[in-house]
């Protein structure tokens, strides 16, 4: 099995985190995203106690709520000592409604409205990251309008390609986030930053990208980071005291991914910046990492009942799910690679080529494309593995299919977390 939280169970059924995946598809119906809860937490341990072993107090992770955002998840999280990061005013309503603390909270997000900032500030938000100038102004007036010093980071480009596929690399040069280094717009930046009054301007932020399996592009990124620090340290008299490498950690969609040694990774890079900031003469900064992927990834597994299964005479085989693109577009997207299985027959050999489409009317909207399945037929569960980050997140209403419920799966109990949207949801905000 792919992870170890799977396996089959005598009845040849697939289980996932110690549950019967065919049982569960019973007691709540399918398409059904399951989340292993006591995965999600060792996830966070893994980066909460390996970065404040071996990096300078105060360094801690944030969970970037993009990849899976609802109440129960924000919970976690802060139960598990972590901090967010929030990419709009709707994730940061989450986190608050989820009791969250504000000031473990980092508003980011590219083209924050004056509504976003005031409704972050009113709200007592612990952190900007500010992308832009306009943002920058826009928080400097409307913190000096509430008597509010706000702490923020600048988020800056390293022009680092960690050599992961184009849509989510974004910590090269040419892209909509942040403020590149490489020109010298990030040093007029910084400028401006210690210019503004209402802003106490606590350090620097990059992401580099994502699916990284390993620790080098966060070195590299150190390296270009640690020189920016130095030359504003000389040429401003400002030393920034933290610094986030942002998140883009990997994980194994399919056996062919290579496994990333998470804590062995955070170590080697706290090793790296330790050494390069002994070489610089700067104090070694407190460090913040923003993984999203590989908190949740693996601890996701998508239900789905089997509808069809069409033989395209001379072609090939399409097998027809009760979900699709609504519930899982990285397909679309990006031609993300998955790992599925008839949950039903899971002790059956995986003999049959075919491509998984989903309910949406588009030719482009599959789930996957010829992956060998058990011999699939009308009634089937089919399980798609490592579904925990992206999916939900990114599910829409496209052809108003309705959005998935989330079963939790914590310490041999199961429940419902978020449940399955209704048609009334459908139309909750027609008038
Ligand atoms: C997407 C994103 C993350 C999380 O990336 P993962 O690959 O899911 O770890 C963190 N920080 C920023 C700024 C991002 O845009």
């Amino acid at each position: 099995m792919l992870q170890s939280n799977m396996a089959v169970n005598p009845q040849g059924h697939f289980v996932f985190a110690g549950f019967d995946t065919v049982e569960l598809a019973k007691k709540y119906g399918t398409g059904l995203y399951l989340i292993d809860e006591d995965r999600i937490r060792g996830n966070c341990r893994q980066y909460v106690h390996t970065m404040r072993s071996c990096m300078p107090a105060g360094s801690v992770p944030l969970f970037a709520s993009k990849a899976l955002s609802f109440k129960q998840m924000l919970r976690i999280i802060n139960e598990e000592g972590m901090c967010a990061d929030v990419v709009s005013a709707g994730e940061l309503y989450t986190a608050l409604a989820a009791d969250f603390p504000a000031e473990r909270i980092y508003f980011h997000g590219v083209n924050k409205t004056d509504e976003d900032i005031a409704y972050a500030l009113d709200n007592k938000v612990g952190y900007f990251i500010i992308d832009c100038y306009e943002e920058l102004y826009a928080l400097d007036r409307m913190a000096g309008e509430r008597g509010i010093r706000q702490k923020a980071l600048l988020r800056l480009t390293p022009g680092i390609d960690p050599h992961t596929f184009a849509a989510v690399n974004t910590g090269k040069v040419d892209c909509q986030f942040g403020v590149p280094i490489e020109t010298g717009q990030a040093r007029e930046f910084v400028s401006a930053a210690l210019k503004a009054e209402n802003i106490d301007l606590v350090g620097y932020h990059c992401h580099i990208g994502s699916q990284i399996f390993d620790a080098q592009p966060f070195c590299d990124a150190i390296d270009i980071m640690l020189g920016f620090i130095s030359m504003i340290r000389d040429e401003f008299g400002y030393t920034a005291s933290v610094l986030d490498l942002g998140g883009g950690f990997g994980v194994r969609y399919v056996e062919s991914d290579p496994h990333v040694d998470i804590p062995a990774c955070i170590r080697r890079v706290a090793a790296y910046l330790e050494k390069a900031c002994i070489q610089c003469g700067l104090p070694v900064p407190v460090v913040l990492m923003e993984p999203g992927r590989s908190i949740v990834a693996d601890a996701g597994v998508t239900l789905y009942t089997v509808g069809s299964v069409k033989e395209i005479n001379g072609y090939r085989s399409y097998v027809t799910v009760d979900g699709g693109m609504s519930d899982n577009p990285r397909y679309a997207l990006y031609g993300s690679e998955y790992t599925a299985i008839i949950a039903n027959k899971a002790d059956q050999p995986a003999d049959y080529l075919c491509s998984i489409a989903g309910r949406c009317c588009e030719s482009g909207a599959l789930i996957q494309e010829n992956i060998m399945l058990q011999q699939p037929e009308r009634g089937d569960t089919l399980a798609v593995m490592v579904t925990g980050a992206y999916n939900y997140s990114m599910a829409s209403n496209y052809n108003r299919l309705r959005r998935l419920p989330i079963v939790m799966l914590h310490e041999g109990k199961d429940y419902l977390a978020v449940r399955r949207e209704t048609f009334a949801d459908l139309l909750s905000c027609d008038l």
